[in-house]
């Protein structure tokens, strides 16, 4: 039956899918319908932008190639962590003063709209708001993050500076001796969340297809012909919802970021004295590090611990390796404590590392480029998308409205990218090694 909810049978190596909640279950699309919206991905950006414009009485079909939260919102380390790698000031220049002031006010209050937001909609995902870490890993990194804090707290942010002791007593990881702790930050179950979204838009009427990958998209008259394998539906409005897993389906857009990959393990639920000293208080935690090291528990206290990698497969060149050797750096007291699970999903990198929207014809909008922040920002995203749908005037959106623009180097970054993670755990092995002295 269409748009049901039942037990899934979904990859048995991505840890979510052991502790998510019931998956709705969609058809695949066939025939031809019509609707004001379609949109295409089903991840967070695309459930949350099919709920927004549901909710405000269109009629929409969200088309996803595989199932809800296929691609990296039901693989993501689900940490919601509420502020740019870049200062207000920075995102000015980058960005031009009126749409950054936007983007400020609106980022400040991103986690607590996601929290509202999976309260209002009584999504159930495992969502704990006990604040983020984010710890500096070398003396320059202290510096860029020290300066990053003092203009957030100037734009209102919640962060205070931690030092020495308080990291530790903070963290339970003497690996850091500088870190910010983001009161608002906190984890969700990320496939839960993702399936609540989409649960929330089929409760508003919203059409949902699994098992549809899009092959076409063609006008048709004023509006737009979006076919799959075994059906089509015509709209006036397309929206864009693929991120990382976006194929060449519109020209271009694949070419507008650079892939990469970040993978997880699972370890086996800690013991509660392991729990005293690792992340007490359920703290997340995100480091300075160009592979990113970061750790979250779960809703059974198992620890989640993340870096960059290579390919899907964890395994890929080392990965696992590498997270278990990060594992005991930053947590030694961990010992042995058995690994249950490994997985990685692709993320979309944008040369400034923020995110996109672009509208590359009329009728048609993407938003993608989370770089690797995208618990809070999809959400920011798709009530961004929702609101342009509608009609809003670009001036009022959080997001330029920017033209499609390919990277540069995309073809021999999209080569080398599996190497990328191991190149960048040397180099971050080497500022330890040089702070070291
Ligand atoms: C391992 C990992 C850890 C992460 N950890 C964090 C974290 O802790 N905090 C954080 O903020 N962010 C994190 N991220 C990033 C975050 O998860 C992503 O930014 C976010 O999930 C992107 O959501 P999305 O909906 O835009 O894209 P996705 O969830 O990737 O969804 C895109 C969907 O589009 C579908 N699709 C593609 N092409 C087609 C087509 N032709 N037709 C139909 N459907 C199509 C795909 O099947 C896929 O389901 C992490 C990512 C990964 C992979």
């Amino acid at each position: 039956m269409a748009n049901s909810v039942s037990a899934n049978d979904a990859p048995a190596r991505i840890h979510w899918h052991r502790t998510a909640t019931p998956a709705p279950v969609c058809d695949s699309l066939t025939g031809e319908l019509t609707a004001d919206f379609i949109v295409i991905g089903g991840g967070l950006t695309g459930t949350r932008t099919a709920l927004g414009l549901a909710e405000e009485g269109a009629s929409v079909v969200l088309l996803e190639a595989r199932e809800i939260g296929y691609g990296a919102s039901g693989r993501s380390g689900g940490q919601c962590n509420p502020i740019w790698r870049k200062t207000p000031d920075e995102l000015s220049t980058l960005l031009g003063a009126d749409v950054a002031a936007r983007l400020v006010e609106t980022t400040l209050g991103s986690a607590d709209a996601l929290f509202e937001d999976i309260a209002r909609y009584g999504i159930e995902c495992d969502a704990e708001q006990n604040g983020w870490v984010q710890a500096a890993h070398s003396g320059h990194a202290r510096q860029t993050m020290s300066a990053l804090a003092e203009a957030w707290i100037a734009a209102g942010a919640d962060i205070r500076v931690l030092e020495g002791a308080q990291v530790q007593a903070a963290t339970g990881s003497s690996a850091y001796d500088f870190a910010l702790l983001h009161a608002k930050g906190g984890f969700v179950q990320p496939l839960s969340l993702t399936r609540g979204f989409a649960r929330a838009a089929l409760g508003f009427g919203a059409q949902l297809y699994e098992s549809s990958p899009v092959r076409g998209i063609v006008r048709d008259g004023a509006g737009w012909r979006v076919s799959t394998d075994q059906g089509a539906v015509t709209a006036p409005q397309v929206i864009l919802t693929t991120n990382g897993y976006t194929d060449d389906l519109w020209p271009g857009l694949r070419q507008t970021f650079y892939p990469m990959v970040s993978i997880s393990l699972a370890t086996a639920p800690l013991s509660d004295n392991l729990q005293k000293t690792v992340l007490p208080g359920a703290v997340t935690i995100s480091d300075s590090r160009r592979a990113i090291y970061y750790a979250r528990y779960d809703r059974d206290r198992r620890l989640i611990f993340g870096c960059i990698g290579s390919t899907e497969t964890a395994a890929t060149l080392g990965g696992v390796a590498r997270l278990r050797r990060g594992l005991r750096r930053v947590f030694p007291q961990l010992g042995e404590t058995p690994v249950e699970a490994s997985w990685g999903g692709k993320i979309a990198v944008t040369p400034k590392m923020m995110p996109h929207l672009h509208e590359p014809a009329p009728g048609v909008l993407a938003g993608l480029g989370f770089s690797g922040r995208g618990i809070a920002m999809t959400s920011v995203m798709g009530r961004s998308l929702v609101r342009k749908a509608l009609g809003a005037a670009e001036d009022t959106l959080p997001f330029a409205v920017s033209a499609m623009e390919r990277v540069p180097l995309h073809w021999a970054a999209t080569k080398l990218a599996p190497l990328a993670a191991p190149a960048a755990s040397l180099r971050d092995r080497m500022d330890e090694l040089l702070d070291k002295g």
